[in-house]
């Protein structure tokens, strides 16, 4: 392992001095979510494409593994970093935002955070067609590197779907420019695509160019208690089938609970505060269109009750608990964190099952759950008193993952793998599949220093 001075000497012969930071400097940073992130001790922080080339040119050559950071929100470890390795931050990369209001474009540096780009997009009345509570840090590099979801993502689909065009540094300092701006480009193997999830194993995204979607118009909130999934998906539906749905997340009691209390907002949940779980319906309907369409739902018990809200401070707070998913996670002891997609008609099977396989594990297990409803796209997390030993952690994994690769559905949904997810990804992946991807891997980074031992374990 090279010492940190052996390091800060061979950047020191590509970049100028004052982009490198030192321990001290990266002992500083905000490691994120994840306090592991900024354990390499060395940084780099380049300009430009160049840079990136030129450090990435040096590091292949001396076989010195380099760690990618956008805004350190990924909630995978797809971002850890440990001494001897070298972190790449990609904060100060040149380049603006650069929108085209008739081809619904924007050309951006992988610098530029999505609130940043959301913001640019409205002032044209166009909108990311993404939106996450990770907003206001989340980078775009990151995002396509993680192929960031989201609660839009049911209508506009993933970052993966927003993706027109792609720079990346290879391994080796090589520049893949591809920074086509129009959807239908049927040019050989889909290069941009391999960026795209790839969480930083197989280059470095320095630009790109994005689809935007028309903004969304004026809207309301609206908080149902409902029995369970299978009724939030009826309204969910219905309301989409109006034309007028725009955002649909579920919270179950648990969750809900733990961050109105965590966040004093325990009066937005007083109007029901039994329920089984939450609905939130973002909706461009005026509110009598609203009730008609859901007045049969009270009717049948799929609605226990319903409150919509009146000013744009009740609809905050509703937002707020979905959003503050940190209050909840904070509470829980010995927490663990799933994310994964079950096909939408399971969604209540698979939950009792859960439950029940937890209520089989030792401990008094406690289950926080919220759903990207329209996509299935559950997040899951589970804490008790005692620590975990890693024989009962990998019983945890297997009993969140049962079933689902059979049903149709996704161990990792809108995360990543990183190093979280390494062992229920890797046992729920047909070898086959791994081999290949192990191919691209070996293929593009041949001496293997981008972001080593994420995605893939040999990788
Ligand atoms: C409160 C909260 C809410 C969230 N909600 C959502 C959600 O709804 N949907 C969702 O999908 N995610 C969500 N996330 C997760 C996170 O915001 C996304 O994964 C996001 O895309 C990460 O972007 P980042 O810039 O922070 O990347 P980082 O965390 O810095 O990095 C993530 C991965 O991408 C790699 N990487 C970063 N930049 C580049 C680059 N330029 N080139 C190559 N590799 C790179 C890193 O090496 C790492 O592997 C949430 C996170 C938080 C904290």
């Amino acid at each position: 392992m090279s010492s940190e001075q052996q390091l800060i000497d061979m950047l020191r012969s590509v970049v100028s001095d004052e982009l490198i930071l030192r321990s001290n400097q990266v002992a500083a940073l905000d490691p994120g979510w994840d306090s592991g992130n900024t354990g390499a001790g060395v940084a780099v922080r380049p300009r430009n494409t160049e840079d990136v080339s030129a450090v990435l040119k040096i590091c292949n050559d001396q076989s010195i593994p380099v760690v990618t950071h956008g805004g350190r929100t990924g909630l995978a470890g797809g971002a850890v970093s440990t001494p001897g390795q070298i972190i790449m931050l990609t904060d100060k990369l040149q380049g603006d935002i650069d929108i085209d209001p008739m081809e619904r474009v924007a050309l951006v540096s992988a610098a530029v955070t999505q609130q940043a780009l959301q913001e640019a997009a409205a002032q044209h009345n166009l909108s990311l067609g993404i939106d996450t509570a990770s907003r206001g840090t989340a980078t775009i590099g990151g995002m396509i590197s993680t192929n960031a979801g989201g609660m839009e993502a049911f209508r506009h689909g993933m970052m993966r779907q927003r993706l027109l065009g792609i720079e990346a540094v290879l391994a080796d300092g090589s520049v893949i420019s591809d920074l086509t701006r129009v959807p239908k480009a049927n040019e050989g193997y889909d290069l941009k695509q391999l960026f795209c999830g790839a969480e930083g194993t197989l280059g470095v995204v320095t630009r790109a160019v994005i689809k935007l979607e028309t903004a969304d118009p004026e809207s309301s909130t609206t908080l149902l208690a409902v029995p369970g999934a299978a009724s939030a998906l009826n309204i969910m539906r219905t309301v989409q089938q109006s034309g007028g749905l725009l955002l649909c997340e579920m919270m179950w009691h648990g969750y809900a609970t733990r961050v109105a209390r965590a966040t004093g907002l325990t009066n937005v949940l007083s109007f029901c505060e039994d329920a089984p779980a939450y609905l939130i319906v973002e909706s461009s309907l005026n509110e009598d269109s609203l009730l008609v369409l859901l007045e049969p739902f009270f009717e049948s018990g799929d609605v226990l009750d319903a409150v919509m809200a009146k000013s744009k401070k009740e609809s905050a707070d509703i937002w707020r608990i979905r959003e503050d998913s940190q209050a909840a996670y904070q509470q829980l002891e010995n927490p663990a964190l799933f994310d994964i997609s079950i096909p939408l008609g399971k969604l209540d099977s698979y939950m009792q099952d859960l439950q029940q396989r937890l209520g089989q594990m030792q401990g008094d297990i406690e289950l926080q759950a919220l759903a990207h409803l329209g996509d299935g796209n559950l997040h899951l997390s589970m804490g008790r008193d005692d620590p975990w030993s890693d024989n009962e952690k990998e019983a945890l994994g297997i009993a969140v993952e049962y079933g689902v690769k059979e049903m149709g559905g996704a161990v990792s949904a809108e995360h990543g793998i990183g190093l979280d997810k390494l062992d229920i990804f890797e046992r729920n992946t047909r070898h086959p599949n791994l081999q290949a991807m192990a191919a691209i891997k070996a293929a593009l980074d041949p001496n293997g220093i981008l972001n080593p031992g994420k995605v893939l374990s040999a990788g």
